[in-house]
């Protein structure tokens, strides 16, 4: 068996690797771009591997991605590649689009012409549910992106259901809510926060004066999982009788401002918010701490940079369909994860 995975540097790809390796036997080929400065940081428990291997595509070369489909011939396609942080997409509308729309359609030419019964995954957003209707959401919730990341993410759902369609191709493209981990990179919010309380714990113990993390909107509220159990839930979809899409979350949501107040508590560091508005800020509430100067310190403040032009304020996952047809069900509660991200960025700091 023969699986490549786009997005291999990243925190799904890495994931789906890790799960892949541990449980099946088949060959792993991991696609990156080239790039100067590669991290491998999330793949330093594979990268020697017997059924490990890098390659070079790019989702933007439809060159790269014939040559691979039809060199390897591959019996899954799993794309995690993609300009995935929505915060940016405003300012690189194109290349998003590029890459996460129309590199669908490349994978899936690929597959129609030197592989047709390769599986796809391809890996579908909450964010393209955007500005929601109803909580909530499932399959049958429309359409109504708030980002070019959410609207890219759209056409691929299109683009993947044509192809399934059309040709008679074996192409899912999963609904996950968010997820996140030890691998998740520094811009999205939860690994912002629990980097910079690991930051703030380490000054505190030192006796340190530090600067507080600074965030935007404190109150959208999102449905946070662990990525590492949502690739079983990507490797289930793809070994149905037939194609078909589902929903991964935790079906619980949380805003930003408990994730603060929980990555804080997990580092045993108590808050309290004061203020209103953009002055609103979280100050430490420790009355056992030598420096004063610590003692009236702000853990987090609102910096207006962080604001979106368009924001999706509630997210919220319906995933039954997936618990009952796929048998599947997230291990990690919210309370856990954010422990895990805590504890491990502290360890790591
Ligand atoms: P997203 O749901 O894929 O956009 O994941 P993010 O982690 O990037 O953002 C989740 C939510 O956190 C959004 O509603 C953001 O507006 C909000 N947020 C608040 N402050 C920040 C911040 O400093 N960085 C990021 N990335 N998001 C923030």
């Amino acid at each position: 068996m023969k699986i490549i995975i786009t997005g291999i540097l990243g925190q799904d790809g890495a994931n789906m690797a890790e799960y892949l390796l541990k449980n099946t036997n088949a060959k792993i080929f991991g696609m990156m771009r080239r790039s100067a400065n590669p991290n491998f940081i999330n793949c330093k428990n594979f990268t020697k591997h017997y059924n490990f291997e890098f390659v070079y595509g790019d989702l933007t070369d439809s060159v790269s991605i014939d040559n691979l489909v039809r060199q390897i011939q591959p019996d899954y396609f799993i794309n995690f590649g993609a300009q995935s942080f929505v915060g940016c997409s405003w300012d690189i509308p194109l290349q998003t689009f590029d890459v996460n729309a129309t590199g669908v359609v490349r994978c899936l030419e690929a597959i129609r012409r030197f592989k047709p019964d390769c599986k796809f995954y391809s890996a579908g957003s909450s964010e393209e549910l955007g500005d929601v209707i109803y909580t909530p959401q499932d399959l049958n919730h429309p359409l109504r992106p708030r980002s070019p990341y959410g609207a890219s993410k759209a056409s691929a759902r299109h683009v993947v259901k044509v192809y399934r369609d059309s040709y008679k191709l074996y192409a899912v493209h999963g609904l996950l809510f968010n997820h996140e981990g030890t691998k998740r990179g520094e811009e999205f919010v939860t690994r912002k926060i629990t980097k910079g309380v690991a930051r703030i714990y380490h000054a505190i113990k030192n006796n340190q004066i530090f600067e507080p993390i600074e965030l935007g909107n404190l109150d959208s509220k999102r449905d946070w999982s662990d990525s590492e159990d949502f690739v079983d839930g990507v490797w289930k979809m793809l070994n149905q009788k037939s194609p078909k899409d589902y929903v991964l979350s935790s079906d619980e949501t949380h805003s930003i401002r408990e994730f603060v107040e929980k990555a804080f508590n997990h580092a045993h560091i108590e808050g309290y918010w004061h203020g209103e508005g953009i002055e609103e800020k979280y100050y430490i509430n420790d009355t056992y701490i030598e420096n004063k100067q610590i003692e009236s310190s702000c853990l987090v403040k609102i910096n207006p940079k962080f604001y979106r032009p368009a924001e999706v304020d509630l997210l919220l996952g319906d995933s039954n369909l997936a618990r009952k047809e796929l048998n599947w069900k997230p291990k990690i509660s919210f309370d856990k994860l954010v422990e895990k991200m805590v504890c491990f960025d502290i360890d790591n700091f």
